[in-house]
């Protein structure tokens, strides 16, 4: 057999789906992209129509094969990577979902959470210790699939009696598409990796199989869920009347990102990469020993490449960063592009003595405070929106900070590098800041779509297209690179002018 040419990755977004096939030495060859609707039911409430994205992959996917004259030949293998969470209910029979999938910004469950939170036996403490974080790796919030499942279970009549009879499936959207892309109602294989598992609340984070008593507390069928495998197998093939038109190995599986820090080479222990988008999202690899964050991270699964191993990552997500720069453009209207944020930003020296703290949202990692609301401080008559524009991707690089000064507390060992990925890395003087404000080297990849490189590289091993990781150690190669050009001195006053700020952005709600 001719000697393949190429691996598909289906990145499945929040917003978007998109396809792309790389080459064997991860580059990109050609890429198709399609949104897909928001819809809001009520305040708080997110869901999408499963059915839509299903059909918006297989339109890219069908695009991106004809817009590259892609023969079906040549491709080695499949890789999925898609938005956590993000829950999807369906019958088995005839591959209909039962209600919308809940997306993982949904909030429906926050009272849920609040009772749970004072269940005897459940409280957890402010650093979110308790047995949520002993068993998961995780807190008590809306954000992960376990009580989206509840709900759904709870909330459409009969279902419960259907998932007890074996009829109704669960996944998130790497399983539902999985699901589909293997045959669906005609024999598709019901099956996720342990990256996504462990966003569930139901996968246990040391012996990664799903936990009887979380899905026993949180009133879940363990029959409805899929099996737990490896990030990088093949879990079965597409059939040939589906999008590809052809039977080929689906063989990647990685949360968006896991996939990210997979897509960096980031393969040994203290490797750390952050995703610079709406919002940050830090995974330092912690290796083959779940360590229990004390400094407001999660614990979650990195990768697995063999059946029953694993490499963990701790993780700190912040809501809110690229969004700040898009509040600039269309709220404040200061500038007419997220891009103009640079141009302006570099026409003063500093922010003139102000921090601007975006806590729209409150904040996440590490902090977890949703009483807290955005703040600009230090106001003086001198300041001009060139300061404000400046302060802002500031608070970009000092809200990373905090993640990482928590991430060096739990893992003992001072982070020396940071890869970074995403939307906002263009941004050059960001990169400078972000080198500055950590005092670490900030180093930027070549090729920028990480999380579609991660799920292609995880189904590019498991079929031999690269041989090991060596491979996928080689193929990163380094764009540019950002160090540190201001004294301790100097980091550690603006730092401390920062926590200042958090301060007083804090408790502004009830
Ligand atoms: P996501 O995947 O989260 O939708 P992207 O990775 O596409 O986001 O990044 C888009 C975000 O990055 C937006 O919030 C945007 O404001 C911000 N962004 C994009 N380019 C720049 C830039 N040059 N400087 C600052 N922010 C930027």
């Amino acid at each position: 057999m001719a000697e393949k040419k190429y691996v598909v990755a289906i990145d499945q977004g929040t917003t978007s789906s998109r396809c792309m096939v790389f080459k064997k030495d991860g580059t990109p060859v050609v890429s198709d992209q399609m949104e897909h609707a928001q819809i809001f039911p009520k305040p708080g409430w997110v869901e999408h129509d499963a059915l839509e994205i299903w059909h918006r992959v297989e339109d890219v996917v069908k695009g991106a094969l004809k817009k590259g004259n892609i023969s079906t030949d040549d491709i080695a293998s499949i890789g999925i990577t898609n938005q956590r969470e993000t829950t999807v209910i369906w019958e088995k029979a005839t591959g209909k979902p039962i209600y919308n999938a809940i997306v993982w910004q949904c909030m429906r469950t926050q009272d849920f959470c609040a009772e749970w939170q004072k269940t005897p036996g459940w409280q957890q403490d402010a650093a979110g210790q308790g047995k949520v974080k002993e068993h998961t790796g995780l807190l008590i919030s809306p954000y992960f699939s376990g009580t989206k499942i509840k709900w759904i279970l709870d909330n459409v009549p009969g279902s419960r009696e259907r998932a007890a009879k074996g009829e109704l499936l669960f996944g998130n959207i790497d399983t539902w598409l999985i699901w589909n892309l293997t045959g669906g109602a005609n024999g598709g294989v019901h099956v996720t990796d342990v990256s996504n598992a462990s966003r569930t609340l139901l996968m246990n984070i040391k012996t990664l199989k799903w936990d009887e008593e979380m899905a026993k507390f949180l009133n879940v069928p363990i029959a409805i869920l899929p099996a737990i495998k490896p990030s990088s197998a093949v879990y079965g093939n597409t059939i040939p009347n589906g999008p590809f038109g052809a039977s080929i190995p689906v063989a990647g599986d990685l949360g968006d990102q896991q996939a990210a820090l997979f897509g960096q080479a980031c393969f040994n222990k203290g490797d750390t990469k952050n995703t610079y988008g709406t919002g940050c999202f830090m995974l330092m690899n912690i290796g083959e020993v779940p360590v229990s964050s004390k400094n407001g991270l999660l614990t979650t699964a990195g990768y697995s490449l063999d059946e029953g191993k694993c490499t963990y990552a701790l993780e700190g997500s912040i809501a809110v960063t690229g969004s700040a720069v898009q509040w600039l453009r269309d709220n404040l209207k200061i500038v007419d592009e997220s891009p103009d944020s640079e141009h302006f930003a570099n026409k003063v020296d500093d922010a003139g003595g102000i921090y601007f703290v975006p806590a729209f949202s409150g904040l996440y990692a590490p902090y977890w405070d949703m009483t807290a609301r955005g703040i600009i401080v230090g106001l003086t008559r001198y300041i001009r929106k060139e300061h404000i524009i400046r302060a802002t991707l500031e608070s970009i690089c000092y809200q990373t900070r905090d993640v990482v000064e928590a991430m060096n507390k739990d893992s003992g060992v001072p982070l020396a590098e940071l890869k970074v990925d995403g939307g906002a890395v263009k941004n050059n003087l960001l990169m400078r800041l972000q080198a500055d404000i950590l005092g670490a080297k900030v180093v930027r990849p070549v090729v920028n779509e990480t999380t579609a490189l991660g799920a292609a590289y995880a189904a590019g091993l498991a079929v031999g297209f690269w041989k090991n990781i060596d491979d996928l150690r080689a193929n990163w190669a380094k764009d540019a690179e950002f160090t540190n050009s201001i004294s301790d001195a100097k980091r550690e006053e603006g730092y401390k002018g920062w926590k200042k700020a958090v301060d007083k952005s804090r408790g502004w709600v009830d």
